[in-house]
């Protein structure tokens, strides 16, 4: 017989990630595979769990939703919510901390969210840490000399003032994903150009097609008939910068355990959410900046 769960914590081959998804898991009592658990260990955690008592036979068949059959005899995947731009306390400019993000999530019934700080890795490793019942996406919205790129599932910090190029290259050495937010807010003034992301198109896995608060208002529209016309794959985030905003635009699709795995279920995302007005994020912005230079 496998060990029981209380030994996971013991078992020296599982990522920390996997143990602290397994206690949460048990701890709540949840009835479905946590986002980030692949399917093989959350089998062997109800295996566990019916031999200690704890479960019903019914419950199993609610259980084991992941790896069910439907009637169709097809995999039955779990499709996962989550916001892939958001930007917290850790950037200079938003105020958002990890308990905030939790009852946000739990409100809005997200899974989780990708947080993309400003030139910044810090916050997103540390959220990952904090919130191992979330799924949190470690990304970065870097500034480039051309405009910003993101790149999610990052390990190491990316610096600005590289070039488009350089900075994509660096988020490819690292098995990430580059991602274009906002591509046609042409109030920004500096942005990758329609001719430059058709140039970079093979170097590009994806364009943020609905963003929380681009300054023109046009800019969802234009980047989701660019993506639709050219083929390229498409996400949403909300580019929240405090609680109030997080989950307001939102990826659903089907849950995934690696980049690689991430972008191929990207194929059969759905994305959702609208513009949303700027002002009262704009002012957290501000009073974020005054507080880190002491004048708040
Ligand atoms: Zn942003």
């Amino acid at each position: 017989m496998l060990p029981p769960v209380g030994c996971v914590l013991a078992v020296a081959n599982l990522a920390r990630r996997e143990r602290e998804l397994i206690v949460h898991y048990r701890l709540e009592n949840r009835f479905f595979r946590p986002p980030g658990l692949t399917e093989s260990l959350f089998a062997w955690v109800l295996r566990v769990e019916q031999a200690e008592g704890r479960r019903e036979n019914e419950d199993l068949v609610m259980l084991s939703l992941a790896g069910a059959k439907s009637d169709k005899g097809q995999e039955t995947q779990l499709r996962v919510k989550l916001d892939l731009h958001v930007h917290s306390c850790y950037s200079f400019d938003s105020s958002l901390q990890p308990e905030e993000l939790r009852e946000v999530c739990a409100l809005r019934e997200l899974d989780g969210v990708a947080i993309t700080d400003h030139d910044c890795l810090e916050g997103a490793l540390e959220f990952q840490r904090k919130l191992p019942d979330l799924v949190i996406v470690a990304g970065e919205e870097i500034r480039t000399r051309e405009g910003e790129i993101i790149g999610l599932f990052l390990r190491e910090e990316i610096p600005p003032g590289l070039s488009a190029e350089e900075t994509i290259e660096l988020i490819k050495d690292q098995g990430g994903v580059v991602c274009i937010p906002h591509p046609f807010d042409y109030i920004k003034l500096k942005r990758l150009t329609a001719s430059r992301l058709l140039k970079m198109r093979e170097m590009i896995d994806c364009l943020e097609v609905i963003n929380g608060k681009p300054r023109y208002w046009g800019a969802n529209h234009k980047a989701s008939e660019f993506s639709r016309s050219w083929g390229f794959l498409v996400t949403a985030g909300s580019d929240a910068h405090r609680k109030e905003d997080v989950g307001k635009v939102y990826t659903e699709m089907e849950s995934f355990h690696s980049p690689r795995e991430f972008l191929k279920n990207l194929e059969g995302a759905q994305v959702y959410g609208e513009r949303y007005s700027a002002w009262a994020s704009q002012l957290e912005r501000w009073r974020s900046r005054l507080r880190r230079t002491g004048k708040a």
